[in-house]
């Protein structure tokens, strides 16, 4: 077999692997390279395993409320933690085992080992590296290893690792990372959740499911500190509701290591410091891009902030070397990892009318309980662009699906342009946000306005009515509230 391609990705993350499809369908001699596991971060130890993990604690949750239902419950719905994580797992593998099947329908070639640019068209493969914690699935037999393989084009798809902070340094043991927490051998009875960005609080949110006691620490003045400060504000309260511990305006100074457990000393703003101890403590203080050892400097790759700097395309400043995904800089998430690569290989291809990438409509979900979804601007964030707006909101209480679903609490606001009337974001906080949002998106791709927005049927009775219901609030229409 020859080892010269079209097009060699190097990773299978949501963004290797979908590109890699993609490539081939485009009739590109693709080949991919993986030096752990098919499906990157997001299947094994991400996007996918946590979502299993938290359906586990949505069914909890259900349960422990049932009797609101006029259900009754004989004894004590109980989790075993050895059962919970064994379904996440196993959901990681089949998605995994999905990925290799895709591969194969898409005579794409896998070279397994740890892949390093010597040339802008060229990668050496060596070993595989030792699995971060576990393999998946055993390795494909009769698949491409070790050797020199040459490339049209490459792309670096390598995704991104936990950051550390200085003098807490994740040991896996008692200062765990997402993929300790990922798969406790055990139930803690108490935890502190360092950051709470969307992998914080949803880890924070699956384990005071589980009953730990939880105390999230935030350096910001809010949570999840990209989303609207209404929403987050909105969001905490019912957290709270449910017993997490939130301190915001606060850092981790100090962590002291015991027999088996961890102080904890928060700072807060005013220099007041108080201690807090812990069976384990959850580092989540973000996540920084694979750069190391791909032989970028040798090629004098330009580099930003620990990831690769590419154009709206993915094209680096090497021709003929692209970056795409977590490398290639935030928002780090799957589905901008794919959009990017689907453009990126397209634009390789020659495909007519390939836009790029537009960062201002990519979604963000955080799925905690009550879960959080947004596009667009803040409200905080137009304003400071000197944006004139049209705020609407309404209120998950309101409407007769959510009162049905016995989910009453929650929001939906969004903002226009005053003079365009365009949507330029949109903020959800309650049940089934996360799916929600995508309308909005669509709208806003499309570039909506208001006036569209408010033409459009909505089913009744559906959550989504409270979509349509934000946007008349905001001329001042709103029918049911
Ligand atoms: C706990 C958690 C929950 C998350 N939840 C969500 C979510 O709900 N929604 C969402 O959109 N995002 C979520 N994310 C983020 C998401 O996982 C990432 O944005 C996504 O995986 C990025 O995809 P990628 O293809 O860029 O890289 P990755 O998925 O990181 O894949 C990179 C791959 O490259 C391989 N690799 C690296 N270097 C080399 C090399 N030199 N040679 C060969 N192979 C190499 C790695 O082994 C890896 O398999 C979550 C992340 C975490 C940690």
């Amino acid at each position: 077999m020859s080892n010269a391609y079209d097009v060699i990705i190097i990773g299978s993350g949501p963004g290797g692997y979908v590109t890699a499809i993609r490539s081939a369908q485009l009739g590109l001699k693709t080949a991919i390279v993986e030096r752990e596991h098919l499906g990157g971060i997001c299947l094994n130890w991400g996007c996918i395993p946590t979502k299993a993990l938290l359906r586990s604690a949505e069914i909890l949750d259900h349960a422990n409320h049932a009797k609101s239902f006029g259900l009754t419950l004989e004894g004590k719905m109980t989790a075993d933690v050895k059962d919970v994580v064994a379904r996440s797992r196993g959901v990681s593998a089949r998605l995994n085992g999905g990925v290799a099947f895709l591969m194969k329908k898409n005579k794409i070639d896998v070279i397994w080992g740890e892949a390093k640019l010597t040339k802008p068209n060229e990668i050496v493969v060596g070993k595989m590296t030792k699995p971060v914690v576990e393999p998946q699935n055993p390795v494909p037999k009769g698949v491409l290893g070790e050797g020199t393989y040459t490339a049209k084009h490459i792309i670096v798809a390598t995704g991104a690792r936990p950051r550390a902070l200085p003098g807490i340094e994740p040991d896996g043991k008692l200062i765990w990372t997402y993929f300790e927490a990922m798969k406790p051998d055990f139930m803690p009875k108490s935890l502190v959740v360092m950051g709470s960005g969307a992998i914080g609080i949803e880890f924070a949110s699956f384990y005071r499911s589980m009953g730990v006691d939880v105390t999230v620490v935030e350096v910001m003045p809010q949570i999840m500190p990209v989303e609207d400060a209404e929403i987050s504000a909105m969001a905490r309260k019912q957290l709270e509701k449910r017993g997490l511990k939130i301190i915001t305006d606060a850092k981790v100074s100090k962590v002291e290591k015991g027999a088996n457990s961890i102080t904890a000393h928060v700072e807060t703003k005013d220099g007041k410091v108080q201690q807090i101890t812990a069976d384990r403590l959850i580092s989540a203080v973000g996540v920084q891009g694979n750069i190391e050892n791909l032989g970028l400097e040798a090629l004098g790759v330009k580099t930003d902030r620990g990831c690769i700097v590419i154009d709206g395309y993915g094209k680096t400043n090497v021709p003929g070397l692209y970056a795409i995904g977590d490398v290639a800089g935030p928002p780090m998430l799957a589905h901008k990892a794919e959009h990017e690569g689907v453009i990126c290989v397209e634009k390789i291809a020659g495909v007519p009318g390939v836009h790029p990438m537009d960062k201002a409509k990519i979604p963000g979900c955080t799925y905690c309980n009550p879960q959080v979804a947004s596009v667009g601007l803040t409200e905080a964030k137009a304003k400071a662009e000197g944006r004139d707006i049209r705020v609407g909101r309404y209120s998950f209480g309101a409407n007769g699906k959510a009162i049905a679903l016995g989910e009453d609490q929650g929001m939906i606001k969004v903002i226009f342009d005053k003079k365009s009337g365009e949507l330029i974001g949109a903020h959800m906080v309650g049940a089934e946000v996360t799916e929600l949002i995508q309308g909005f998106v669509v709208a806003m791709n499309l570039e909506t306005t208001e006036e569209e927005l408010m033409h459009t049927i909505f089913p009744h009775p559906t959550l989504s009515e409270m979509m349509k219901e934000a946007v008349l609030d905001a001329y001042g229409k709103v029918l049911n509230a």
